[in-house]
């Protein structure tokens, strides 16, 4: 058994028999600790994959479960970074990181060293008291990336985070991205339609395809991390 568990899992959009059928058929494990990009052509359903996983899109039928549990919302333990990411332009880098904390009610200043910790690692000692307008677009990124992963979640869900960059910004955030992730080694699943970006970044593609579509190939990548 792993840490995710899809069995069978279909989507429809829309009602009943005149739905739209998004995904049949998606079965698949993922153990605790593995990097997986989720890889296909636009449109054939990766962020509806990751949004049930993440409790945010219901199941039409089969199951998924997360550390054992059905999934049936939300979850404090995941963290989920999406292609535009919003920071609140009137707060500083490190209030941003700190703010789903704060939207959980929990004590901030206890998170707080954490935070610094983040942004430390993510480059981004200097700019911790600067407002998203002062960063340029990988910083304020990365400033997502250290928010989605502030509470420690044990699962990091990622929908395309860096497609919004340029070229040479978007191989700086996957360097970020994997040393953060070698040293919390927090599950995550990656969701991108470049090939390169998920040979370079996970441990295993799962390739999606095919109408409906499904998982048309789950692929090992034996290639030790620079
Ligand atoms: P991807 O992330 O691979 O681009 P999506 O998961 O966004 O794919 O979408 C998969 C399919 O489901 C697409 O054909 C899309 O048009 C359709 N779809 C996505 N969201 C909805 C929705 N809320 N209602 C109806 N159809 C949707
Ligand atoms: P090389 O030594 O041939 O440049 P690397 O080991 O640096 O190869 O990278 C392997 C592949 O991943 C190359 O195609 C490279 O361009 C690509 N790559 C390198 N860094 C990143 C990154 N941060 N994100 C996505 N792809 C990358």
């Amino acid at each position: 058994t792993g840490y995710i568990e899809c069995a069978a899992v279909r989507k429809i959009y829309g009602d009943g028999g005149q739905g739209f059928e998004a995904l049949r058929s998606v079965s698949f494990t993922i153990r605790d600790g593995e990097f997986v990009a989720l890889l296909g052509p636009s449109g054939c359903g990766k962020s509806t994959l990751l949004m049930m996983i993440g409790g945010l899109e219901d199941v039409t039928a089969g199951s998924i479960r997360v550390g054992g549990a059905p999934v049936d919302g939300p979850r404090p333990d995941t963290g989920v970074m999406f292609q535009d990411p919003t920071l609140l332009p009137w707060k500083t880098a490190l209030e941003n990181v700190l703010f789903p904390i704060r939207m959980m009610r929990q004590d901030v200043s206890a998170y707080e060293p954490a935070a610094r910790e983040l942004l430390r690692m993510a480059g981004l000692a200097a700019a911790v008291d600067k407002k998203p307008r002062q960063l340029s677009g990988g910083m304020r990124q990365r400033v997502a990336l250290c928010r989605a992963l502030v509470h420690r979640p044990r699962l990091l869900l990622m929908d395309e985070p860096f497609s919004a960059l340029d070229a040479i910004t978007r191989d700086e955030m996957g360097v970020a991205l994997l040393e953060l992730w070698e040293r919390y080694k927090q599950t995550a699943i990656f969701v991108t339609h470049s090939i390169r970006e998920a040979v370079f970044l996970a441990d295993r593609v799962l390739v999606m395809g095919g109408r409906p579509s499904s998982i048309v190939a789950d692929i090992r990548i034996p290639f030790a991390r620079p």
